[in-house]
């Protein structure tokens, strides 16, 4: 077995079927583990690359899906809970905090919107049904028949519910229940912070678990930060037998009378396996490691229906702690005109993880992540000097707008590096540096994402550009549906 790369998805897929006692190779081109969920080092700080608000944590339930990944492979991560998701900020001063406590939470928003409290009620209820189905079963591979026929007949109310909410999107939803258009912005701000679109356009299936979830199992932050996932992952894949190698680049994925038998690396290495999961986007996937006139009909269509999501313009910055004000929060989203949410460094997203694990940075200063959508085309074709003042002149940008949340963090920095789309796409290994698919226009809910198999026999797709999309949490459902279909097909 081969998995084409290391990120959260392809590292669940390895671990589950070394645990099914697989022989599993994972070759990853970076030189550690973990893609867009990684660290990096500088200055005395260790800061993680993308994800901070981690979801999947949880002690109960079938939903806390990091937790149960871990624990497949006898490794453990010790976890600090967040008490609040998001602090936003929002035009008209519109300030609220997704407490971790719901009623808590509900209380803050009827207080800002007295006259819809019955429409909050039912909207959020609503997320509940589709949480508390998805919660009562285990969440494996939807291409399976016997497994679904299995969970049909345990669980056959959770089933229907879901197969209710799968073609539904938010939108819909919360405007069957809400009026003012306000608190409408306020959902399509919920929804566009994760799935980078908004309302209208957002799976509810993907809502129903990212807003109840967040009060049921909770946010957690992993001690010693994000990057000790993919490491202790790689830890129990080795204790069962697995090996991972880094600066391992697949060039291509071999095909022999069109299955995929193998692949190759750009140093002409060649592995083969009765299996081959790839990691990398579907983009990358489907015309780099296979040539672009091999791509199936079926990828074509897909990419008819989604499209790249931007990228990110991310400032990695080490500030005094006295930049601070008292009861700072650890999630900030700032919106300063809702006409320009969705527009390049239109919604500033900041995490301060050292507020909740101080060992990530030296005594006295924090970690501050702030970052917005950035489209590759706007970094493309610069000389080296222009690239670098362009990027000093964004950093500013954002800077002059944090100032306002953290008065005194210009004088206050120590540190800062700046990563563009190019950053992402050469680190990450992901096209164009996308953060990943969002529709092209308004689907039918999940209905049009893509599972693990391909078109090709042999190779299958794990990872956020499959079944049901972007975040570590979901992208560890893919791994372990993943996981579940290739053992199943392997008689494992
Ligand atoms: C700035 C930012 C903030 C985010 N914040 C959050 C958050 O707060 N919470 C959350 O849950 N999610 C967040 N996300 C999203 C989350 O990080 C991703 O959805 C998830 O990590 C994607 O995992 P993956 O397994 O699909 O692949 P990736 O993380 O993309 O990993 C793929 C791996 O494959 C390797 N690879 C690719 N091609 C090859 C090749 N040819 N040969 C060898 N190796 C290859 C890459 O090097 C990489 O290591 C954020 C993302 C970003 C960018």
């Amino acid at each position: 077995m081969i998995v084409i790369g290391s990120g959260i998805g392809g590292l669940v897929t390895a671990t589950q079927l070394a645990a099914k006692g697989a022989k599993v190779l994972v070759l990853e081109s970076y030189i550690i583990p973990g893609g867009s969920s990684g660290y990096f080092e500088r200055g005395g700080y260790r800061f993680d690359v993308g994800a901070s608000m981690i979801f999947g944590f949880g002690d109960k339930g079938t939903t806390n899906l990091l937790t149960r990944a871990l624990e497949a492979v006898d490794v453990t991560l010790e976890t600090i809970p967040d008490p609040v998701q998001i602090h936003y900020h929002l035009p008209n001063d519109l300030k609220l905090r997704v407490h971790r406590d719901y009623e808590k939470f509900l209380q803050e928003l009827i207080t800002r919107f007295p006259q819809e409290e019955k429409g909050i009620r039912k909207f959020y209820d609503q997320c509940w049904k589709v949480f508390n189905c998805l919660n009562s079963m285990e969440l494996l591979s939807l291409e399976e028949p016997r497994y679904l026929m299995r969970v049909f007949f345990q669980e056959p109310g959770s089933c229907l519910g879901l197969v209710q909410y799968l073609p539904q999107n938010v939108g819909d939803i919360a405007k069957r229940y809400i009026n003012d258009p306000e608190l409408l912005k306020f959902i399509d701000i919920e929804c566009y912070c994760w799935s980078v679109v908004p309302a209208d356009l957002t799976p509810m299936i993907n809502a129903g678990m990212v807003f109840s979830d967040r009060h049921y199992g909770g946010i957690n932050y992993p001690k010693g930060g994000v990057g000790q996932i993919a490491i202790k992952l790689v830890e129990g894949l080795e204790k069962f037998g697995g090996q991972i190698q880094y600066k391992a680049r697949v060039k291509q994925i071999i095909l022999e009378n069109g299955i995929a038998v193998g692949v190759e690396l750009i140093d002409g290495k060649v592995y083969r396996g009765k299996r081959i999961v790839s990691n990398a986007t579907r983009w990358d996937t489907f015309g780099k490691l296979i040539p672009s006139d091999s791509i199936p009909k079926a990828e074509k269509k897909w990419r008819e229906r989604y499209q790249k999501s931007p990228s990110f313009l991310s400032l990695h910055l080490g500030v005094e702690a006295s930049v601070l004000p008292p009861e700072t929060d650890c999630h900030h989203i700032i919106v300063e005109n809702w006409d320009k949410m969705e527009e390049p460094e239109g919604t500033i997203f900041v995490s301060i993880p050292t507020l909740l694990d101080p060992s990530l940075a030296p005594v006295g200063y924090h970690i501050v992540h702030a970052f917005t959508p950035s489209w590759i085309d706007d970094w493309q074709k610069l000389p080296e000097f222009e690239y670098e003042a362009k990027k000093e002149q964004a950093a500013g940008r954002i800077i002059d707008r944090l100032e306002i949340l953290f008065p005194g963090l210009d004088a206050g920095l120590d540190y800062m590096e700046v990563g563009t789309a190019r950053s992402h796409r050469r680190f990450l290994n992901r096209q164009d540096g996308t953060y990943g698919p969002i529709p092209a226009y308004k689907l039918k809910g999940l209905l049009g994402m893509p599972f693990n198999r391909t078109s090709i026999r042999g190779l299958y797709c794990v990872g956020d550009s499959t079944f049901p999309g972007q975040g570590l949490n979901a992208v560890a459902f893919s791994g372990f549906a993943c996981a579940h279909r290739v053992a199943v097909d392997l008689g494992l």
